[in-house]
């Protein structure tokens, strides 16, 4: 799956995104056989990748969007992404990003705190239009992934705490503007077995078995995103298996009659088709290391620094069959600037092209400006 057209990379200014197209729609293809729409309502976590070409792909598909800003409601209605089918997640919507939102009228609130809703009430009041609410729950639950993309437990800033739930339905009931239509989960991110998965269904039956008992139904529920990919793996994985993934909720989650099941993905929909594409600079000798300094930096993708992530390194022209052992680095003055520690390489010299794997998720999103540096530029074949 990784043909990288690496003549065409030779005439580019590096580093830039290069996105595989047809392994997006492989991907995508491989999710509505695993989610058929009539079953599932599969939303596009936007925040992943915004690139508008990658957007549009996945717009065309059919599939939904879950923004968590106003900006990327804008980039997803640009898409062509349906209002409808757009939910608008996040823990700190601000008053300007609700009316615009009310406006564009999209499908669903995700509301994760009693003063929003009494602020997204006072706007929809305002503006006389009835509001689709879905409540979004800490359901406390432990996703086995890194703490900073851990979301489900008590001490998270995210969701409503099961205690306080009933607070927050008793507010929607007293207000003629906001429609209670669902709850919201979101456990966390790259979560790479079925098990977390298995909890959040035995919870969430808990809790729509509690309130059904006391005649409040749900007419939707969202389990959120967070499927992981294969970042040791990328070739042999390049697409996510999606199938045990959905069969997992087609066997733990009581789905009432009528009622619709929403997933928000994002990383896996997106991250193995996009790689990082950057030039060497300098093999440089340390004491004890050796050093391979790319063009590239934590600027361009921040993962490996913020989250101690690890991504596959290549060198795609290396032709040496000797190898050896490097520290490959990026040119930000910062000591977190490391894509790999003692990375086995083909023989590297300065001009060759190294591709940083699977970074089609958080990664050109994510990049900064810092050190007055260039954003990277982005191809999509
Ligand atoms: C980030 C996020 C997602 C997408 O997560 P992935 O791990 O990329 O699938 C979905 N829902 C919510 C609420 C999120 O914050």
């Amino acid at each position: 799956m990784s043909h990288f057209p690496i003549q065409k990379f030779r005439n580019l200014r590096t580093p830039f995104y290069y996105y595989d197209a047809d392994l997006l729609s492989a991907t995508l293809a491989a999710l509505k056989e695993a989610a058929p729409e009539k079953e599932f309502c599969v939303h596009y976590a936007i925040k992943a990748n915004t690139n508008p070409r990658i957007l549009k792909i996945i717009a065309d598909n059919g599939f939904g969007a879950d923004c968590v800003s106003e900006g990327e409601i804008r980039v997803a209605l640009d898409a062509g992404f349906e209002p409808a089918k757009i939910a608008f997640a996040g823990v700190g919507k601000s008053d300007e990003e609700i009316e615009y939102a009310i406006e564009c009228g999209i499908g669903c609130f995700n509301v994760e705190s009693v003063p929003e809703l009494e602020l997204i009430n006072e706007i929809a009041t305002k503006k006389d239009k009835t509001i689709d609410i879905a409540l979004r729950v800490n359901p406390n639950i432990e996703a086995h992934t890194h703490h900073y993309i851990t979301t489900g437990l008590k001490e998270n800033k995210f969701g409503i705490a099961l205690e306080m739930l009933d607070d927050a339905i008793a507010y929607c009931t007293g207000q003629p503007r906001l429609r209670l239509t669902g709850l919201h989960f979101h456990i966390g991110s790259q979560i790479t077995t079925n098990k977390p998965f298995a909890l959040l269904c035995e919870k969430i039956n808990e809790i729509t078995a509690q309130y059904s008992a006391r005649g409040i139904d749900f007419s939707s529920i969202n389990v959120g995103g967070g499927l992981g990919i294969d970042y040791k793996n990328p070739d042999a994985n390049p697409i996510p298996d999606f199938a045990s993934y959905f069969d997992t909720f087609r066997k733990n989650l009581k789905i009432q009659p009528g009622q619709t099941v929403h997933f928000e993905l994002g990383r896996s929909i997106v991250a193995q088709c996009g790689s990082l594409i950057t030039r060497v600079l300098y093999v440089k000798s340390g004491l004890e290391k050796k050093f391979v300094i790319l063009d590239a930096g934590m600027t361009d993708l921040i993962r490996p620094a913020l989250y101690q992530a690890h991504h596959h390194i290549q060198n795609l022209t290396s032709t040496s069959t000797e190898t050896d052992t490097y520290d490959v680095v990026g040119p930000i003055c910062e000591s977190s600037d490391c894509f790999g520690t003692d990375e086995i390489l083909p023989i590297t010299v300065r001009g060759d092209l190294f591709a940083i794997r699977s970074a089609g998720a958080y990664g050109e999103i994510m990049a900064s400006q810092y050190n007055c540096r260039k954003l990277p530029g982005s191809i999509i074949s």
